[in-house]
């Protein structure tokens, strides 16, 4: 074990302060990685508030977190000391699942190991990473390619996993109409993502004020979806709309912008139910559809394809006392487009 030094949560809503956990041994199979950049995701502020129930405190959130291999287990042959490596949402599954063999891991059917907030299979809580180090099997970690920079790499690992997977899945691509619905630590991904494949993408957000940047990330039209006359002009325009949104919404008039076939993806976590009206997806045999991050092998894949497009992530980089403001301007959507904490600074 070793004593490393994290922001924690001590309690359900109570502020993050800065404490010390244990790391487990580096094991046979483990590297131990010096954090470097970890990204704040949403969901790290709906658990740390206890938000989703059932926290395990003190919790140490993050699953954004990029850095660099300082020791490597006697069995482990992918990495070396001073390999760049990045972590994602989960640390571990029961690898023997049909969904862990398709490297499927994020639905492993006896249930993934979240990276934070967590119990690891000794009944050890895992925490994330607010923190200056992590122990993490080798299996569950990724390569962060040199050309990415890994402070705008770190939010690859959730924000930009969360939609490669599903426009790749629903096959976004040249001649391929994809919509963005909502422009903000997902959606900022979802436009460079989209973009990178080859389709046509649209911004939909619910006013003109980020218009600037969807286009210069790479969307060729930005609509309000504040403005009626949005809904009457994109009437069935859609092949693919990932949502990002986590609020409920008018899922009828959403579906009506689908071509016939087309496929509307959440990807967001609204708390409240979403009620629809069944016509909305019989009349075009249109599809509702919900995509939950992506494998190990996926999120590989998306951290090469980031790299060989040059898509990093937008971010505002702050040391790790300026966490709960964060908190609070993420609350707020004002951020562009996701904070990163300087793990330096812990
Ligand atoms: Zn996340
Ligand atoms: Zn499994």
């Amino acid at each position: 074990m070793s004593t490393v030094a994290a922001y924690a949560a001590p309690a359900a809503k109570a502020p993050l302060e800065r404490t010390t956990v244990e790391r487990r041994p580096v094991g046979e199979f483990d590297v131990l990685i010096d954090i470097k950049y970890a990204g704040i995701c949403h969901s790290d502020i709906h658990q740390a508030r206890d938000g989703w129930g059932e926290g395990i405190y003190p919790m140490v959130p993050g699953h954004e977190i990029a850095g660099l291999v300082s020791e490597v287990g006697p069995g482990v042959t992918r990495f070396a000391v001073g390999d760049r490596v990045g972590v994602g949402c989960f640390v571990d599954s029961c690898r023997t699942c049909e969904y862990c063999e398709q490297g499927l891991e994020q639905f492993c059917v006896k249930g993934m190991t979240g990276t934070y907030n967590a119990l690891d299979k000794n009944g050890e809580p895992t925490y994330g990473g607010y923190s200056t180090h992590i122990v993490v099997d080798e299996n569950y970690t990724v390569r962060i390619p040199d050309a990415l920079a890994l402070d705008v790499a770190a939010p690859l690992l959730c924000a930009g996993i969360t939609l490669y997977s599903p426009l790749r899945h629903w096959n976004a691509g040249p001649g391929k109409k994809v919509a963005i619905l909502g422009l903000g630590g997902l959606g900022h991904m979802g436009v460079k993502i989209a973009d990178a494949l080859g389709a046509e993408v649209t911004v939909l957000s619910q006013s003109l004020r980020k218009k600037d940047d969807g286009l210069r990330l790479g969307a060729d039209h930005y609509y309000a979806t504040s403005d009626p006359a949005t809904f009457e002009r994109l009437a069935s325009s859609f092949d693919l709309i990932v949502s990002t949104v986590s609020a409920p919404l008018d899922m009828d008039a959403f579906l009506s912008l689908l071509k016939t076939d087309g496929v509307f993806v959440n990807v967001g976590a609204p708390e409240e139910p979403n009620s629809l009206n069944m016509g909305s997806l019989i009349g075009g045999r249109k599809t509702l559809a919900g995509s939950m991050i992506g494998g190990i092998a996926e999120t590989q894949e998306m951290l090469d394809f980031c790299a060989a497009h040059g898509l990093g992530s937008e971010i505002e980089l702050i040391s790790a006392d300026q966490v709960n403001e964060a908190y609070e301007r993420v609350v707020a959507s004002d951020v562009r487009y996701r904070f990163v904490i300087d793990a330096a600074t812990i």
